[in-house]
Protein backbone atom coordinates (compact mmCIF):
# COMPACT_ATOMS: atom_id res chain seq x y z
CA UNK A 1 0.00 0.00 0.00
CA UNK A 2 1.06 3.36 -0.90
CA UNK A 3 1.91 6.16 1.72
CA UNK A 4 -0.71 8.25 1.56
CA UNK A 5 -3.27 5.04 1.36
CA UNK A 6 -1.45 3.23 4.48
CA UNK A 7 -1.68 7.07 6.23
CA UNK A 8 -5.44 7.47 5.32
CA UNK A 9 -5.84 4.16 7.17
CA UNK A 10 -3.76 4.64 10.27
CA UNK A 11 -5.85 8.03 10.41
CA UNK A 12 -9.24 6.54 10.28
CA UNK A 13 -8.14 3.61 12.83
CA UNK A 14 -7.45 6.69 14.69
CA UNK A 15 -10.35 7.77 14.57
CA UNK A 16 -11.93 4.71 16.15
CA UNK A 17 -12.87 2.98 13.23
CA UNK A 18 -12.31 -1.16 13.51
CA UNK A 19 -9.67 -2.44 10.62
CA UNK A 20 -12.79 -4.66 9.65
CA UNK A 21 -14.97 -1.90 9.19
CA UNK A 22 -12.13 -0.06 7.41
CA UNK A 23 -11.11 -2.68 5.21
CA UNK A 24 -15.29 -3.24 4.21
CA UNK A 25 -15.45 0.39 3.03
CA UNK A 26 -12.41 0.43 1.03
CA UNK A 27 -13.32 -0.26 -2.60
CA UNK A 28 -12.28 -3.62 -4.37
CA UNK A 29 -10.78 -1.29 -7.44
CA UNK A 30 -8.12 0.34 -5.46
CA UNK A 31 -4.58 -1.11 -6.22
CA UNK A 32 -0.77 0.53 -6.16
CA UNK A 33 -1.12 1.47 -9.66
CA UNK A 34 -4.61 3.30 -8.80
CA UNK A 35 -2.28 4.70 -5.82
CA UNK A 36 -0.49 6.94 -8.27
CA UNK A 37 -3.67 8.47 -10.30
CA UNK A 38 -4.72 11.71 -8.57
CA UNK A 39 -8.43 10.95 -9.65
CA UNK A 40 -8.23 7.53 -8.01
CA UNK A 41 -7.06 8.88 -4.48
CA UNK A 42 -10.03 10.96 -4.99
CA UNK A 43 -12.55 8.43 -5.14
CA UNK A 44 -11.12 6.56 -2.77
CA UNK A 45 -11.76 9.45 -0.19
CA UNK A 46 -15.26 9.91 -1.66
CA UNK A 47 -16.22 6.01 -1.50
CA UNK A 48 -14.80 6.11 2.20
CA UNK A 49 -16.46 9.01 3.08
CA UNK A 50 -19.82 8.02 1.88
CA UNK A 51 -19.61 4.59 3.34
CA UNK A 52 -18.29 5.77 7.06
CA UNK A 53 -20.27 8.79 7.38
CA UNK A 54 -17.32 10.82 7.34
CA UNK A 55 -17.30 14.61 5.48
CA UNK A 56 -15.15 14.20 2.28
CA UNK A 57 -13.25 17.52 2.92
CA UNK A 58 -11.82 15.79 6.15
CA UNK A 59 -10.03 12.65 4.57
CA UNK A 60 -8.07 15.11 2.28
CA UNK A 61 -7.04 17.77 4.69
CA UNK A 62 -5.34 16.19 8.19
CA UNK A 63 -8.55 15.13 10.48
CA UNK A 64 -11.29 13.07 10.58
CA UNK A 65 -14.28 14.71 11.08
CA UNK A 66 -17.76 12.67 11.21
CA UNK A 67 -20.56 13.63 9.30
CA UNK A 68 -23.14 12.90 11.58
CA UNK A 69 -22.36 13.75 15.20
CA UNK A 70 -24.33 15.06 18.58
CA UNK A 71 -27.38 13.56 16.89
CA UNK A 72 -27.32 10.02 18.99
CA UNK A 73 -29.03 8.75 22.46
CA UNK A 74 -26.95 5.95 23.82
CA UNK A 75 -29.00 3.68 26.58
CA UNK A 76 -27.58 1.84 29.20
CA UNK A 77 -24.14 3.25 28.42
CA UNK A 78 -21.95 4.82 31.24
CA UNK A 79 -20.40 8.04 30.74
CA UNK A 80 -16.79 6.61 31.11
CA UNK A 81 -17.86 4.09 27.89
CA UNK A 82 -18.52 7.25 25.07
CA UNK A 83 -15.31 7.64 23.58
CA UNK A 84 -15.50 6.98 19.68
CA UNK A 85 -19.01 7.42 19.45
CA UNK A 86 -18.89 9.57 16.92
CA UNK A 87 -17.60 6.87 14.75
CA UNK A 88 -20.64 4.12 15.75
CA UNK A 89 -22.77 7.50 14.83
CA UNK A 90 -21.50 8.32 11.42
CA UNK A 91 -21.21 4.49 10.49
CA UNK A 92 -24.77 3.79 11.71
CA UNK A 93 -26.81 6.84 10.02
CA UNK A 94 -24.34 6.13 6.99
CA UNK A 95 -25.26 2.50 6.96
CA UNK A 96 -29.16 3.28 7.60
CA UNK A 97 -29.40 5.68 4.95
CA UNK A 98 -27.86 2.88 2.42
CA UNK A 99 -30.36 0.75 3.16
CA UNK A 100 -32.91 2.75 3.18
CA UNK A 101 -32.04 3.52 -0.44
CA UNK A 102 -32.25 0.08 -1.49
CA UNK A 103 -35.76 -0.91 0.42
CA UNK A 104 -39.18 -0.28 -0.92
CA UNK A 105 -40.99 2.33 0.56
CA UNK A 106 -43.78 2.31 2.99
CA UNK A 107 -45.54 4.13 5.56
CA UNK A 108 -43.37 3.66 8.06
CA UNK A 109 -43.85 2.58 11.62
CA UNK A 110 -43.93 6.19 13.68
CA UNK A 111 -47.53 6.19 15.42
CA UNK A 112 -48.65 2.18 15.01
CA UNK A 113 -50.17 1.41 17.96
CA UNK A 114 -48.73 -2.28 19.62
CA UNK A 115 -52.57 -3.36 19.49
CA UNK A 116 -52.75 -2.67 15.79
CA UNK A 117 -49.38 -3.93 14.58
CA UNK A 118 -50.47 -7.09 16.74
CA UNK A 119 -54.22 -7.39 15.48
CA UNK A 120 -51.82 -6.93 11.64
CA UNK A 121 -49.86 -9.44 12.40
CA UNK A 122 -52.31 -12.18 14.05
CA UNK A 123 -54.32 -11.94 10.25
CA UNK A 124 -51.23 -13.54 8.69
CA UNK A 125 -50.12 -15.88 10.92
CA UNK A 126 -51.16 -17.67 14.64
CA UNK A 127 -48.76 -16.56 16.74
CA UNK A 128 -46.64 -13.51 16.56
CA UNK A 129 -42.83 -14.38 15.88
CA UNK A 130 -39.36 -13.07 14.75
CA UNK A 131 -40.42 -14.06 10.72
CA UNK A 132 -43.79 -12.16 10.88
CA UNK A 133 -42.32 -8.53 12.85
CA UNK A 134 -39.37 -8.92 9.90
CA UNK A 135 -42.07 -9.39 7.29
CA UNK A 136 -44.00 -6.44 8.46
CA UNK A 137 -41.04 -4.07 8.55
CA UNK A 138 -39.79 -4.68 5.33
CA UNK A 139 -43.78 -4.51 3.66
CA UNK A 140 -43.92 -1.05 6.12
CA UNK A 141 -41.17 0.04 4.29
CA UNK A 142 -38.77 -0.33 7.45
CA UNK A 143 -35.24 -2.55 6.57
CA UNK A 144 -33.95 -4.87 9.26
CA UNK A 145 -30.32 -6.05 8.73
CA UNK A 146 -27.95 -7.73 11.17
CA UNK A 147 -24.33 -6.43 10.99
CA UNK A 148 -21.63 -8.92 10.55
CA UNK A 149 -19.17 -6.28 11.12
CA UNK A 150 -18.41 -3.81 13.69
CA UNK A 151 -17.01 -0.48 13.49
CA UNK A 152 -15.05 -0.13 16.53
CA UNK A 153 -12.64 -2.67 18.54
CA UNK A 154 -14.71 -2.11 21.44
CA UNK A 155 -17.55 -4.04 22.50
CA UNK A 156 -20.67 -4.35 20.32
CA UNK A 157 -23.65 -3.08 21.64
CA UNK A 158 -26.99 -4.86 21.30
CA UNK A 159 -29.05 -2.87 18.33
CA UNK A 160 -30.20 0.66 16.56
CA UNK A 161 -32.15 2.39 15.16
CA UNK A 162 -31.46 5.68 12.51
CA UNK A 163 -33.58 7.76 10.72
CA UNK A 164 -32.91 9.44 7.37
CA UNK A 165 -34.85 11.57 5.30
CA UNK A 166 -37.67 10.63 7.78
CA UNK A 167 -37.66 6.79 7.04
CA UNK A 168 -36.32 4.46 9.45
CA UNK A 169 -33.91 1.51 9.55
CA UNK A 170 -33.28 -1.50 12.25
CA UNK A 171 -29.32 -2.36 12.33
CA UNK A 172 -29.52 -5.31 15.07
CA UNK A 173 -26.33 -6.47 16.87
CA UNK A 174 -26.92 -8.95 19.48
CA UNK A 175 -25.69 -12.67 18.15
CA UNK A 176 -28.38 -15.34 19.10
CA UNK A 177 -28.68 -18.61 17.85
CA UNK A 178 -32.65 -18.53 19.44
CA UNK A 179 -35.21 -16.73 17.67
CA UNK A 180 -37.16 -15.60 20.86
CA UNK A 181 -34.55 -13.21 22.26
CA UNK A 182 -34.33 -11.35 18.36
CA UNK A 183 -37.65 -11.42 18.25
CA UNK A 184 -37.65 -9.38 21.87
CA UNK A 185 -34.96 -7.11 20.60
CA UNK A 186 -36.73 -6.19 17.31
CA UNK A 187 -40.29 -5.30 18.86
CA UNK A 188 -38.30 -3.50 21.28
CA UNK A 189 -37.06 -1.43 18.37
CA UNK A 190 -39.85 -1.23 16.33
CA UNK A 191 -41.36 0.30 19.62
CA UNK A 192 -38.85 2.97 19.64
CA UNK A 193 -39.76 3.96 16.15
CA UNK A 194 -43.53 3.49 16.36
CA UNK A 195 -43.74 5.78 20.04
CA UNK A 196 -41.79 8.72 18.05
CA UNK A 197 -37.96 8.00 20.00
CA UNK A 198 -35.92 8.71 16.79
CA UNK A 199 -36.76 11.87 14.91
CA UNK A 200 -35.55 12.32 11.83
CA UNK A 201 -31.55 12.25 11.22
CA UNK A 202 -31.19 10.87 14.92
CA UNK A 203 -29.66 7.40 16.17
CA UNK A 204 -31.07 5.80 19.02
CA UNK A 205 -28.12 2.59 20.50
CA UNK A 206 -29.61 0.22 23.19
CA UNK A 207 -25.99 -1.23 24.46
CA UNK A 208 -27.50 -3.68 26.37
CA UNK A 209 -30.09 -6.21 26.09
CA UNK A 210 -33.39 -4.57 26.54
CA UNK A 211 -34.94 -7.28 28.75
CA UNK A 212 -32.61 -7.74 31.17
CA UNK A 213 -31.31 -4.34 31.40
CA UNK A 214 -32.88 -2.13 34.90
CA UNK A 215 -34.78 0.33 33.67
CA UNK A 216 -34.49 3.64 34.78
CA UNK A 217 -35.49 5.33 31.36
CA UNK A 218 -38.76 6.56 30.26
CA UNK A 219 -38.00 5.38 26.60
CA UNK A 220 -36.87 2.49 27.72
CA UNK A 221 -39.73 1.07 29.99
CA UNK A 222 -42.14 2.49 27.02
CA UNK A 223 -40.46 0.23 24.27
CA UNK A 224 -40.26 -2.69 26.44
CA UNK A 225 -43.88 -1.87 27.06
CA UNK A 226 -44.59 -1.71 23.18
CA UNK A 227 -42.85 -5.21 23.21
CA UNK A 228 -44.79 -7.12 25.49
CA UNK A 229 -47.77 -5.74 23.59
CA UNK A 230 -46.89 -7.02 20.37
CA UNK A 231 -45.63 -10.12 21.57
CA UNK A 232 -48.13 -11.05 24.22
CA UNK A 233 -50.97 -8.78 23.87
CA UNK A 234 -50.46 -7.30 27.40
CA UNK A 235 -48.23 -4.66 28.04
CA UNK A 236 -47.98 -5.68 31.64
CA UNK A 237 -48.51 -9.36 31.30
CA UNK A 238 -49.49 -10.80 34.91
CA UNK A 239 -47.26 -13.96 34.66
CA UNK A 240 -46.14 -15.22 37.76
CA UNK A 241 -44.58 -19.20 38.50
CA UNK A 242 -43.29 -20.31 41.71
CA UNK A 243 -39.77 -20.68 39.95
CA UNK A 244 -39.22 -22.78 43.48
CA UNK A 245 -41.42 -25.48 42.25
CA UNK A 246 -41.41 -24.82 38.87
CA UNK A 247 -38.30 -26.09 36.62
CA UNK A 248 -36.73 -24.86 33.09
CA UNK A 249 -38.42 -28.40 31.84
CA UNK A 250 -41.95 -27.85 33.09
CA UNK A 251 -41.66 -23.91 31.51
CA UNK A 252 -40.56 -25.19 28.53
CA UNK A 253 -43.65 -27.76 28.40
CA UNK A 254 -46.67 -25.32 29.97
CA UNK A 255 -45.62 -22.50 27.26
CA UNK A 256 -45.66 -24.69 24.22
CA UNK A 257 -49.30 -26.12 25.44
CA UNK A 258 -50.71 -22.70 26.18
CA UNK A 259 -48.96 -20.20 24.56
CA UNK A 260 -50.15 -21.04 20.92
CA UNK A 261 -53.59 -21.32 22.66
CA UNK A 262 -53.36 -17.12 23.52
CA UNK A 263 -51.81 -16.46 20.01
CA UNK A 264 -48.47 -16.29 21.89
CA UNK A 265 -44.90 -17.80 20.51
CA UNK A 266 -43.88 -19.70 23.27
CA UNK A 267 -40.55 -18.89 23.48
CA UNK A 268 -42.05 -15.22 24.03
CA UNK A 269 -44.09 -16.39 26.80
CA UNK A 270 -41.14 -18.27 28.33
CA UNK A 271 -38.93 -14.93 28.15
CA UNK A 272 -41.69 -12.82 29.64
CA UNK A 273 -41.47 -15.37 32.95
CA UNK A 274 -37.87 -14.28 32.65
CA UNK A 275 -38.86 -10.75 32.44
CA UNK A 276 -41.27 -10.26 34.69
CA UNK A 277 -39.48 -12.73 37.55
CA UNK A 278 -35.89 -11.59 36.72
CA UNK A 279 -35.18 -15.16 35.96
CA UNK A 280 -33.06 -15.51 33.10
CA UNK A 281 -31.11 -18.50 33.49
CA UNK A 282 -34.60 -20.59 33.73
CA UNK A 283 -35.92 -18.77 30.43
CA UNK A 284 -32.92 -19.51 28.62
CA UNK A 285 -32.80 -22.91 29.79
CA UNK A 286 -36.66 -23.42 28.07
CA UNK A 287 -35.86 -21.62 25.35
CA UNK A 288 -33.02 -24.47 24.39
CA UNK A 289 -36.12 -27.17 25.19
CA UNK A 290 -38.57 -24.92 22.81
CA UNK A 291 -36.38 -24.08 20.10
CA UNK A 292 -34.28 -27.42 19.78
CA UNK A 293 -32.37 -26.79 16.60
CA UNK A 294 -30.57 -23.62 17.63
CA UNK A 295 -28.79 -21.27 14.36
CA UNK A 296 -27.53 -18.15 14.63
CA UNK A 297 -30.37 -15.84 13.80
CA UNK A 298 -28.64 -13.10 12.29
CA UNK A 299 -27.95 -15.44 9.22
CA UNK A 300 -32.03 -15.75 8.87
CA UNK A 301 -32.36 -12.05 9.22
CA UNK A 302 -29.84 -11.34 6.35
CA UNK A 303 -31.32 -13.76 4.48
CA UNK A 304 -34.89 -11.53 4.27
CA UNK A 305 -32.88 -8.67 3.58
CA UNK A 306 -31.02 -10.60 0.73
CA UNK A 307 -34.31 -10.77 -0.81
CA UNK A 308 -35.90 -7.03 -0.13
CA UNK A 309 -32.68 -5.14 -0.98
CA UNK A 310 -31.69 -3.53 -4.21
CA UNK A 311 -28.33 -3.16 -4.37
CA UNK A 312 -28.23 -1.67 -7.89
CA UNK A 313 -29.57 1.84 -6.25
CA UNK A 314 -26.73 2.30 -4.46
CA UNK A 315 -23.38 3.16 -6.03
CA UNK A 316 -21.30 -0.05 -6.75
CA UNK A 317 -18.64 0.46 -4.04
CA UNK A 318 -21.52 1.85 -1.75
CA UNK A 319 -23.47 -1.84 -2.75
CA UNK A 320 -20.00 -3.77 -1.92
CA UNK A 321 -19.46 -1.94 1.60
CA UNK A 322 -23.38 -2.78 2.63
CA UNK A 323 -22.62 -6.26 1.34
CA UNK A 324 -19.70 -7.12 3.32
CA UNK A 325 -21.44 -5.58 6.25
CA UNK A 326 -24.35 -8.26 6.04
CA UNK A 327 -21.89 -10.86 5.52
CA UNK A 328 -22.78 -11.57 1.72
CA UNK A 329 -19.12 -12.89 0.01
CA UNK A 330 -19.96 -13.74 -2.78
CA UNK A 331 -19.91 -9.56 -4.47
ZN1 LIG B 1 -34.17 0.79 23.86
Amino acid sequence: MTDSASKLRQDLRAAGLSSAVIDAAWPAWWSDAAASSTSAQVELRLSLARNLGIAPKALIGEKVDFVWHDRARFKHLKASETSELGALESFGTSMAGSLIQAAGDGPGLVGLSAANLRSILLTESSTVDLPSLITACWALGVPVAHLKIWPLDRKAMHAMVASRDKRHAILLVRETSFLSPMAFTLAHEIGHIALGHVRSDELLVDAEDPGAAVEDDEEERAADRYALEVLLGDPDPDIRLNLDTFNHAMLAEAVKRQGPEMGIDPGALALAVGYRQNAWPVAMAALKLIQTEPAPVGDLVNAVARSQLSFESLGSDNASFVKRILGFDDE
